[in-house]
């Protein structure tokens, strides 16, 4: 008697769940990017009608290359909205989208973010925001898809200003839950912020502060920390340097006294470790988030961006 209560409780069960609206999301947001989706995670934690999917897999980072699957185009035609990173990022899905969905709710991350560094970097010398001095010189060394670097999501001030992009947007496209998502993204901003500042703080006491990175994805976060990038390896569309430039690095690392050359966990090439024994110069990895673990919510970004400035307190103290 006792077993046929179970069971048929458990039928019960399967069968409420099988049937249970609760269940079935009722929004399908789909993020670009990696980091975009974790920010977009954040600021959906408590909602669980809504389904965040990632398009560009989380391995490959930066989509600075990246061409659309017919799977992907599908995931894209099914989702309610298409959170994108902005500035030039995801050209890649914007074209296609708009012409077989011109209707698709789209959510720029980057709107209203005005203090923008330009996406073509010098290779030598100081950055100066929206300026373009070195344009002629070093066109090549830009990324070809936007006037502004897109890289926001590896600076943590940047990314509390995303986070409360995302929450403003949801709560236009579901109304219902504005006050869960505003209240996620608050969190989540205090906290980014918090961090940033404690990042700031470490920096100060930096005895050196030039660096050189594989590409133009730490320019926001160098900002925010006073360092100066001297040069990038990589100009847009994952271009390797010419031996030419590679000769010129060479010369800038000596010349400059460049304290370390930064590369991501997602470039394991041979140019940074020729770079670093050639010049001496040491080679640390330093992570951006462009890549991670699928599940990975707020704590993750904090976790390695501490791990980041620890790394950047020993090589630069
Ligand atoms: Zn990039």
């Amino acid at each position: 008697m006792k077993i046929y209560s179970a069971l048929f409780l458990l039928a019960a069960v399967a069968v409420s769940a099988h049937h249970a609206p609760a269940a079935e999301p009722r929004i399908n947001l789909v993020c670009s990017t990696y980091p975009i989706r974790l920010l977009t995670r954040e600021v959906t934690a408590e909602v669980p009608s809504v389904k965040v999917d990632l398009l560009v897999p989380a391995e490959t980072g930066c989509p600075h290359d990246y061409v659309l699957t017919p799977t992907d185009m599908r995931r894209l035609m099914r989702a309610d909205a298409v959170i994108v990173n902005g500035l030039g990022l995801d050209e890649f899905l914007n074209k296609p989208l708009m012409s077989v969905k011109p209707d698709a709710v789209i959510i720029d991350t980057s709107v209203g973010i005005d203090d923008l560094l330009p996406a073509r970097i010098p290779t030598v010398g100081q950055r100066h925001a929206h300026g373009h001095e070195d344009d002629e010189t070093h066109a090549h060394h830009g990324d070809a898809h936007g006037d502004f670097n897109p890289h926001l999501f590896a600076s943590p001030r940047h990314a509390a200003r995303l986070v409360m992009n995302i929450a403003a947007a949801l709560s236009e496209i579901d109304p219902e839950h504005a006050a869960s998502y505003d209240a996620a993204a608050r969190n989540a901003a205090e906290r980014l912020r918090r961090l940033s500042q404690d990042m700031a703080l470490t920096a100060t006491e930096f005895a050196r502060r030039k660096i050189v990175t594989h590409h133009n994805v730490f320019d926001y976060l160098a900002q925010d920390l006073e360092l100066d990038v001297v040069a990038v390896i990589q100009g847009g569309h994952g271009q390797e340097p010419t031996a030419t430039e590679l000769r010129r690095l060479i010369r800038v690392l000596r010349e400059h006294k460049v304290a370390v050359l930064i590369t991501e966990p997602q470039y394991r090439d041979n140019v940074v470790t020729v770079l670093s024994a050639e010049t001496g110069v040491p080679l640390a990895t330093l992570d951006p988030l462009a890549t991670g673990p699928e599940d990975a919510d707020l704590d993750y970004y904090l976790t390695v961006m501490r791990a980041n400035i620890e790394k950047l307190q020993r090589l630069l103290q």
